[in-house]
């Protein structure tokens, strides 16, 4: 299951809980979501920080076969769909939050008292431990 924030046309926030991705999409063209504040079907999604919640037992050990794979596989989820702001993750995390930047999934470093501030703002955050990068981002020509 994934929980998204979404946001309805007339600003009401709420948290919606999806079989995945593509469930969310069918359901969002479908206007089957609706605010539960006012019943607006314009809903959109906001990618605050990281709003991946599973109730798989994955990372405990119950479920231990398909662990690595889970792994790699949210390890590349994240790379192509979040934005690496490094340690601006606090301060863009916060924007988003306050609709000041557009919203959108990112990712980066945080320290303990950012943590504890970005919980006291509500802003949701998933802490993820990233293998480390292999070597420097190759996106500069020589
Ligand atoms: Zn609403």
């Amino acid at each position: 299951m994934i929980a998204y924030d979404l946001r309805c046309g007339n600003n009401h926030i709420f948290e919606g809980w999806f079989e995945d991705e593509t469930a969310y999409n069918d359901q969002q063209e479908r206007k089957l979501i609706s605010c539960p504040m006012c019943d607006d079907t314009e809903i959109f999604r906001i990618p605050s920080t990281f709003a991946i919640k599973s109730n798989t037992s994955s990372f405990q050990g119950k479920d231990r076969i398909n662990e690595e794979v889970v792994y790699n596989k949210i390890v590349n989820f994240i790379n192509d769909n979040f934005d690496n702001v490094g340690s601006d993750f606090t301060t863009e995390a916060l924007k988003i939050h306050y609709g000041v930047s557009e919203p959108r999934n990112i990712r980066g470093k945080s320290t303990e008292m950012e943590e504890d501030l970005l919980q006291k703002e509500g802003v949701e955050f998933f802490k993820f431990p990233m293998p480390p990068q292999s070597g420097p981002e190759s996106d500069k020509e020589s």
